[in-house]
């Protein structure tokens, strides 16, 4: 591990010029930075300690929008009595993520900066080829073991998925990311994650001396009527297959789709998503036949790379289970 220098900041300012040097990361939780900094993967210069700055772990639900701090813990949000009432996909997106003792720990802004859990990235002694780690030196999974890696949205230069399952549920749903620098902007969570192009070491939008220091989510009918499938090879403490944040609101006759959302994860190298199957399903009658049709194109345009390639089939499968049983008609 490279030898860094360590600072405790007092407050978002001291924070904020602290990270604008380069070289810098913000320690919270530290449970991915830690174990990256452990395999050789992070080499940061300087480390500045977040975890205490006052203002930032509040969690607010009001009628029109849920707001949640970036150091909220993620098992905080997830017991949170208001965010399970009126976003049960929230709620459930960070039960289903990670170990008991990982959710104790990890932020909420950390968790949405989280990195992908490539292999081969992850392993520098072992592999030099990884554009996400070393820019211009290949990418090892694209001809390597490739089974957990992404069907859509990558390039000939990364494949990698993005790991998470909050972001997917934030991204189904409008979710703006609130970002602390010289000013304040806000973004949608939708466009803070960057596609892989020719550039994969890019991930996000976050400059030099930014932090994230908030989320919302605004209120719609769809959120309280929503719902987290997440499918993987053992029931916890894993990464999603494929999976799905859902949710639909329904017009009076109980029975005709008024409105939809759906984002999938573990499938594509940022959360996805699926507008054009939302727009095939507004309008029309909820059934079995209904959502099975529209969820096949969930994957369009999706590409395998050869042991990824039952995604493709997984992933409609999912989308329409997931509408079922928010639905009630699993
Ligand atoms: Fe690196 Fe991306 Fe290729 Fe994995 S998929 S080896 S992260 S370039």
């Amino acid at each position: 591990m490279r030898t860094f220098d360590y600072l405790h900041a007092e407050d978002v300012s001291a924070a904020i010029e602290a990270a604008a040097q380069p070289e810098t990361k913000f320690l919270a939780g530290g449970t991915t930075l830690l174990d990256l900094m452990k395999l050789n993967v992070e080499r940061p210069a300087h480390l500045v300690d977040i975890t205490r700055l006052p203002g930032l772990n509040t969690i607010d639900v009001s009628t029109d929008v849920i707001r949640i701090g970036a150091l909220a813990k993620m098992s905080k949000v997830a017991a949170h009595a208001g965010v399970i009432e009126a976003a049960p996909v929230l709620s459930e997106s960070l039960w289903r993520a990670a170990s008991a003792q990982l959710r104790n720990m990890a932020s909420i802004g950390g968790n949405l900066m989280q990195r992908t859990r490539c292999m081969y990235f992850r392993d520098p002694g072992a592999y030099s080829n990884c554009n996400k780690r070393n820019p211009g030196s290949g990418c090892a999974a694209v001809e390597g073991v490739n089974r957990n890696h992404a069907v859509l949205g990558t390039s000939d230069a990364c494949i990698a998925i993005y790991p998470g399952d909050f972001a997917v549920s934030l991204v189904a749903f409008d979710a703006k990311v609130i970002i602390r620098g010289s000013s304040e902007r806000i973004i949608a969570v939708e466009e803070f994650f960057l596609l892989p192009g020719e550039t994969p070491n890019l991930e996000h939008q976050l400059s030099p001396g930014e932090m994230i220091v908030g989320i919302e989510i605004p209120r719609v009918a769809a959120l309280q009527r929503s719902h987290y499938l997440k499918v993987r090879d053992r029931a916890s403490y894993e990464f999603a297959a494929a999976s799905a944040a859902v949710g639909i609101e329904l017009e009076e006759d109980g029975k005709t789709i008024r409105d939809v959302r759906i984002a999938v994860g573990g499938v594509a190298t940022k959360p996805w998503r699926l507008r054009t199957v939302e727009d095939a399903l507004r309008g029309k009658t909820l059934d079995e036949a209904t959502l099975r049709t529209a969820a096949a194109a969930a994957v369009e345009g999706a590409k395998s790379s050869g042991h990824n390639a039952f995604k493709i089939e997984l992933t409609p499968k999912v989308v329409a289970r997931a509408l079922m049983t928010v639905g009630d008609i699993a």
